[in-house]
Parts: C-alpha cells; structure tokens; sequence
C-alpha cells in the first residue's frame, strides 16, 4: 500500500465520510434515507466544524499552533490502540452481563428514554469517579490539560480512558436492561454531543445555547467543567441531560462574573505532549513513592487528587471550603467595618 493510499483511508476515516464517498461515486442515493445512511451523514460533523474553527481562527489571526498540537498528537497516538480495546471493552461486557439484565427493552422511543437516563447515569459515575480517584484522574487529567478551548480537545484523551469509560458504562446501562442496539445508538448521541460542548469560543462566544441551558448540558456547562477555578471545579459531569448533576448538587452553571481559566491546578507545560500525557502518573508514582507505610501509599491511589497523608489537603472540596471561609471572613470584616463607619 502506498503512502498516498494510506494517507487518504486516514483523512477519509478521520471525516468519517467512507459511506458518503461510496454513495457519491456509485450515484446510488437512496441507502441516505436508512438510518445508516442518516449517521454517515451526521458522523462528519464534528471534523468539519474543528476544521471550520481552526480556519476562524486562522482567519481572524487568533490561531495558535499550541492549542491544537498536543490533541493532535494524542489523537494520533490513540488513532489505533485505543479505538480497538475500548470496542472489545464493550463487547466484553455485553457478553458478560447481558444474561444478569434485570429486564429487557426493545428498541422504542419510552424505552430510548429510559435508556439515555440510565446512560447519564453511568457516564456520571465514571465521570464522577474519574475526578474523584487519583488512579482514574490519571487516566482523565490528559482531557482536562489544554488551557483553551476548541474542538480538538475532543481527541484529547489517554489511550486507557476510554476503555476504562466503556467498562463503567456498558456494565451498568446492560445490567439496567438497556440493550445492545438501544446502547449503540445512545453511545453515538453521546459521543456527537460530547464533541459539540467542547466547541471554541471562536465559533460559539456565548455558549449557553438560550433557554436551552435550563434543561441540558450545554457547552457552556462543559466549559465550566473544564475551569481551574476553584468555585468551578468538580462540578457539571453530565454529558446531555443535566438530571443527575441536578441529582446530585453538581450543576453550576457559567457566570459571567468569574471568567474561566482552563486547565489542571497543578504546574504543567500544556505544550509538552509528555507532560499532558503522562504528568500526573508520574507525580501520583512520587507521592507514593515517598509515602510512609504501605496504607498511605494505597490511600494515595485510592484518594482524590489532592489528599496528602500529612492531613494538608489541596483536593477540590479543601479547596472549595477555604475559599469559603475566606469569603466569610471578608464579609465578617466588611460588616464590622460599616458598624463602625455608622
Ligand atoms: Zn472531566
Ligand atoms: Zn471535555
């Protein structure tokens, strides 16, 4: 196989556009009405509007080679390895647990909803798991190291995450009844959806999409999410329903007031691929490391980034309450200080 050839499956598969390509050169339109057909057509959507952003910005001079060289990078990397174990992650667990589903469903449009809700649900705990675990942190942190925008922070992932997302999800939503093409299908809104919150502000300044962001998971949520502020950290794990945020106290939604800064809180290079990539196992491997006892260095595994066995924690809840208790004390003073002006 030449280079070109090679060069071409990459860039056609990249797009997403094979079936399109196929239905074009054959001249046969109709398999666009079947609901294949429908996806080929949606699949390419997010490719081409990160290339619409990059040609924004590259237009309006805002383009930073920076912003999308890392992603790039790691969305090579994982272009093989990771796209396969994470498919026989999940057909690993609906072998597995299909025959323990407390029920089943067929593929309707009550029972698409249930299906979605069960979804969120799962994606929730492994999202919420994957801020909460050092270990698993590990394997998200690369996603939240760019400190921009765009969509190509969409590919930005370490090549485990998604198997380990897979292995949470799947499990749950088979074991709830929802089934395998009902899982497919949501997993493609999801995963078209899950690309589209991580638009630029280039293309989309204002991204709380009207009266939309009261009952979704809006862009601008997802962008909250990806804050290194402190009042914005840990908070919005939903993906497209927002119910479980709501649910469980996690909804914040962005204010104009306090502009996000993007990224990890930990000093990082963001341009260094290896940084990105592997930063934070090794900084978890030097804290345990150092750790004394064998219980602290699990806790250091187990605990959420932050946790410090000598008790001076600098997770996202101590931070939260400090920032607080500072607040409190400036108000208290404030007070104080109009009593005594009157
Ligand atoms: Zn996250
Ligand atoms: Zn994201």
């Amino acid at each position: 196989m030449n280079i070109f050839q090679v060069l071409y499956d990459e860039v056609i598969g990249f797009f997403g556009i094979g079936h399109v390509v196929e239905v074009v050169q054959s001249g046969d339109y109709s398999s666009l009405l079947t609901f294949d057909g429908i996806l080929s057509v949606i699949s390419p959507f997010i490719p081409f509007l990160l290339i619409i952003e990059i040609t924004r910005a590259a237009v309006y001079k805002k383009f930073k080679i920076d912003d999308y060289r890392v992603p790039f990078f790691i969305f090579v990397a994982n272009r093989f390895i990771s796209r396969f174990i994470a498919i026989a992650m999940v057909a690993f667990c609906i072998g597995l647990f299909e025959k323990y589903a407390i029920f089943k469903t067929t593929f309707t449009w009550y029972w698409l909803i249930y299906g979605y809700i069960i979804w969120e649900f799962a994606h929730f705990i492994y999202h919420y798991l994957a801020h909460k675990v050092r270990i698993l942190w590990c394997l998200h942190s690369t996603h939240h190291a760019p400190e921009n925008m765009n969509l190509s922070v969409t590919y930005a992932h370490f090549f485990l995450e998604a198997p380990y997302a897979d292995f949470i999800r799947t499990t749950i939503c088979i074991l709830l009844g929802v089934n395998a093409p009902l899982l497919f299908f949501i997993m493609f809104i999801d995963g078209t959806w899950g690309a589209f919150i991580h638009v630029g502000e280039n293309i989309m300044k204002d991204a709380r999409l009207g009266v939309l962001n009261r009952y979704i998971l809006t862009p601008s949520h997802h962008r909250v999410h990806h804050a290194k502020n402190v009042e914005y950290m840990d908070t919005n794990f939903c993906n497209l329903l927002n119910i479980w945020d709501r649910v469980f106290g996690t909804l914040k939604p962005e204010q104009k007031e306090l502009p996000i800064r993007y990224g990890v809180t930990r000093k990082i290079n963001p341009r260094n691929f290896w940084d990105v990539y592997f930063g934070e196992i090794y900084y978890l491997a030097r804290d345990v490391r150092h750790a004394p006892g064998i219980k602290n260095k699990f806790l250091y595994i187990i605990m959420p980034p932050g946790w410090s066995h000598t008790g001076d924690h600098k997770t996202a809840r101590a931070e939260k309450k400090k920032l607080m208790e500072a607040q409190e004390v400036k108000q208290t003073v404030t007070a104080e200080d109009a009593v005594e002006a009157s």
